[in-house]
């Protein structure tokens, strides 16, 4: 076959425009790069041909953020995260996404300064978890998105009851994400730690385990737990398509 020949119908178009998602990434820009890869992976199954999905990239300096969250500098951080939404804006994204469950900490900043939606990922995680009939689900994902009220509060205003690991167990898994998932390593035996972090959870009552920070689905699975699991990486890809229509 040519290979510059489109396998599909060449002419296939969308009735209505397709909009572009602003992608606020690198942070850890190996799951920004399964954000993109699976973004684009499902325009294609839904669009055939050649279609791709429309994005505007902007991926920051994962040192730098990690700094101010070390500092517990939430208003710098909310500074320049608001500023580079706001470039994302003028670029000519239609929406915004945040690719890290963590930073929403710093979402009403962005949302207060865009003209445009924001997804926000903990809303694309509550109407997963609700949708499969779950109230009581446990969260894993950094210290700052375990511990502080955020999230939690997100969740729980939506009726979803919210169940975290011990302290012990808290500290090991936020270690794994920045000693390991955010550097791409990927190892059997923290694999090994979240699928016991997970039993304990569920045998706590959780009905389900939210992943809630976008590198831990590159570690762990549905096929590592008892009870359904929902990825926040994906989850919110679907959410920022189906907004961007
Ligand atoms: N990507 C992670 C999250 O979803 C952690 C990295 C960060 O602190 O932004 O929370």
């Amino acid at each position: 076959m040519d290979a510059h020949r489109p396998s599909r119908d060449p002419l296939r178009r969308r009735a209505d425009p397709v909009k572009t998602i602003g992608v606020l990434g690198g942070m850890s820009w190996e799951s920004s790069l399964e954000w993109y890869r699976l973004a684009n992976e499902r325009v294609r199954e839904q669009l055939g041909g050649n279609h791709s999905a429309r994005i505007i990239l902007d991926s920051l300096d994962f040192a730098e953020i990690e700094e101010l969250q070390a500092r517990g500098d939430w208003d710098a951080a909310g500074t320049l995260l608001a500023d580079h939404a706001r470039g994302l804006e003028r670029a000519g994204a239609d929406l915004i996404v945040l690719c890290t469950n963590t930073m929403h900490l710093v979402a009403d900043r962005i949302e207060a300064a865009i003209g445009i939606p924001f997804v926000h990922i903990a809303d694309t995680t509550a109407a997963a978890v609700l949708a499969s009939g779950i109230r009581k689900a446990g969260l894993l994902g950094t210290a700052f998105t375990m511990e502080k009220p955020f999230y939690r509060e997100r969740l729980e205003a939506q009726g979803i009851e919210v169940l975290v690991p011990s302290a012990e167990k808290r500290a090991r898994v936020h270690a794994i994400i920045y000693d390991e998932l955010v550097h791409g390593i990927i190892r059997p035996e923290s694999r090994a730690y979240y699928r016991e972090v997970i039993d304990e959870l569920a045998a706590q009552s959780a009905e389900g385990i939210i992943l809630g920070c976008t590198e831990i689905e590159l570690l762990v699975s549905a096929a590592d737990s008892p009870v359904p699991v929902f990825p926040t990486t994906s989850l919110h890809v679907d959410a920022a398509l189906a907004a961007a229509g």
